[in-house]
């Protein structure tokens, strides 16, 4: 039997690669190159036990990329802002001492051309800043987008998927909040009544994999992703259903959220004022790619019992 074509999948341990190497793992088809910066980890350990072999590489570390990449015949790339807040450094980053221009997202490119990988998938985002003319900046989407463009112009082969905000938000960021009087809950997400796109990131993976099986259908184009648009309203009366608490949309304002004054804020509210505009996400395209893909309904089902200590 010929050897399996090698897939590399950055991000492992998290939850966009997370769900690509699990989702992989479980079709078989490819051999799974897991990275991580910390192979002794619990997640590391877990996808070895799991049959995918584990490789210690950094996004800053360019020997290492080499390495990880070499003899791969594609790979998925997530790129992390929040983890420095960085625009720079998420698309290129100067490292010292000799101010070479080492690269997140630009540098996965040039390896994945020098080493002539046949497709990249990469979680992008569309570059926002671009797209208003310079109106709007929001930053962890615009260096996506410029990471997008960088592969086009190098000539990677490369489909971009690009995520809305996971269902899982809601466990962390987004969770509802017990209102002051103690009486309900309130979700504050500032979206007014326009709809909002989601997914949960657990069925990123089987898009992945459809898009890695069938290349030359999707080489060389964005896909935005999404299982559903709804309102806030819409999101808590489906949260309120399912967990019998009485959530309801905070209607937040915008300029409100921006004050809250949490790190990162007013990029968070500048992403929300992008999606006021309503890009471009596929419900259909979405499904296709993957037909198990879940709704928020079916999520909240499963995910009933996180929200039973609100
Ligand atoms: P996550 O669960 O926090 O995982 C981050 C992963 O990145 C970890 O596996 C970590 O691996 C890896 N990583 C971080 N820095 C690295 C480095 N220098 N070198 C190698 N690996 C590194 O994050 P995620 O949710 O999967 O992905 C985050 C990205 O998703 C962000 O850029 C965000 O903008 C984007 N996004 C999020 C949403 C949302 O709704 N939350 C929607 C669309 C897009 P190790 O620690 O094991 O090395």
């Amino acid at each position: 039997m010929a050897d399996k074509k090698v897939i590399v999948v950055f991000g492992a341990t998290g939850a966009q690669g997370g769900s690509v190497a699990a989702a992989l793992l479980d079709d078989g088809t490819f051999e799974v190159r897991a990275l991580t910066r910390d192979p002794s980890k619990p997640a590391a350990a877990k996808l070895k036990e799991a049959g995918a072999e584990v490789v210690s590489a950094d996004l800053d570390d360019e020997k290492s990329l080499e390495a990880a990449l070499s003899g791969a015949y594609g790979a998925f790339l997530v790129t992390n802002f929040w983890e420095h807040f960085s625009k720079e450094k998420e698309v290129t980053q100067v490292t010292t001492p000799w101010n070479f221009f080492s690269l997140q997202g630009k540098l996965v490119a040039d390896i994945s051309k020098r080493l002539a990988l046949e497709i990249v998938v990469f979680s992008g985002l569309e570059n926002v800043k671009k797209l208003t003319e310079g109106k709007l900046e929001v930053l962890h989407f615009d260096g996506k987008g410029e990471i997008e463009e960088y592969f086009r112009e190098i000539g990677v082969p490369m489909t971009s998927v690009r995520l809305p905000s996971y269902y899982e938000n809601l466990l962390t960021f987004f969770r509802p909040q017990k209102n002051k009087n103690g009486d309900g809950y309130s979700l504050a997400i500032p979206m007014g009544d326009v709809l909002m796109d989601g997914m949960s990131v657990k069925d990123l993976g089987g898009v992945v994999v459809t898009i890695l099986k069938s290349p030359s259908e999707y080489i060389g184009k964005n896909i935005g992703l999404s299982t559903e648009k709804l309102t806030v309203e819409q999101y808590a009366a489906i949260m309120s259903r399912v967990t019998g608490k009485d959530i309801k949309d905070a209607k937040i304002t915008l300029e409100a959220y921006e004050k809250l004054g949490f790190p990162g804020a007013a990029e968070v509210a500048n992403m929300f004022r992008f999606l006021f505009m309503k890009p471009d996400q596929d419900v259909e395209v979405t499904k296709k790619l993957n037909p198990k893909a879940q709704s928020f309904q079916s999520w909240m089902e499963e995910n009933k019992e996180a929200f039973k200590d609100l």
